[in-house]
């Protein structure tokens, strides 16, 4: 057994059945990557278009990958023929970008969350949530064939007070209720909510997180 196998399997242990854990391999050796696929890891999340553009062509076929960071417009277009979801898409601009793409390229569909900010910290990417609720009212993304957006992701502020990043996690999980009685009621797919990392994700699993996003308990420190 390898370390990373142990450690994912510990990871596996404290999830709940049905929680997707997506291991977070950015900076990350494609070694790493492999070891973790062999433990039978198949969802893996990376935040820069290059690194994942390399891993994508070094990695098994059947890896379903993630885009995990903040992701510019003009590099939708290199991501989007292996992309199986997008979990941070923070504007109009990008949705129409990938709906774009997508078309052009000959994807049915681009699996995406739309990524809210609640943290205080002013550096993170995200919508607030009335950016979120214009987006959704202004009802653009309906006429959009091929996104199709299946939730909410959230990163809590990088704090040691729990009760701040619960606060947070809890405003997501009621946020998530609000927009999918107003405007997903009759679509199950409209179902994920993203929320936890390496430090708060066992927080995040009181909140109703459905999606762990997880590096370093994984696969150690990251090597910048
Ligand atoms: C890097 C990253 C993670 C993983 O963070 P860890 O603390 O290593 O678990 C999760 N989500 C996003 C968006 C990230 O950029």
């Amino acid at each position: 057994m390898t370390e990373v196998s142990r450690n994912l399997e510990q990871v596996r242990q404290s999830l709940p059945e049905g929680v997707k854990l997506v291991a977070v391999s950015k900076y990350h050796p494609v070694e790493k990557l492999r070891e973790a696929y062999d433990a039978g890891q198949r969802l893996f999340g990376e935040s820069h278009e290059q690194e994942l553009r390399t891993k994508h062509e070094q990695m098994p076929k059947n890896v379903e990958w993630h885009f995990i960071g903040h992701l510019q417009t003009n590099k939708v277009k290199y991501i989007i023929p292996y992309v199986a979801m997008i979990d941070a898409v923070d504007s109009i601009r990008l949705l129409r970008e990938i709906e774009r793409q997508a078309e052009r390229q000959g994807r049915d569909e681009v699996r995406v969350l739309l990524e809210l900010h609640l943290a205080e910290e002013a550096t993170k990417y995200g919508l607030s949530p009335d950016e979120c609720r214009q987006l959704l009212a202004d009802g653009e993304w309906r006429q959009m064939k091929h996104v199709r957006i299946c939730g909410l992701m959230m990163m809590a502020t990088n704090t040691d007070d729990e009760a701040r990043i619960e606060r947070e996690f809890q405003t997501a999980s009621d946020f998530f209720d609000e927009v999918k009685a107003q405007y997903f009621a009759d679509d199950d797919r409209f179902a994920e909510r993203s929320w936890g990392m390496s430090d708060d994700y066992r927080l995040a699993l009181r909140h109703r997180s459905t999606m762990v996003r997880i590096g370093t308990s994984i696969f150690g420190p990251r090597e910048y």
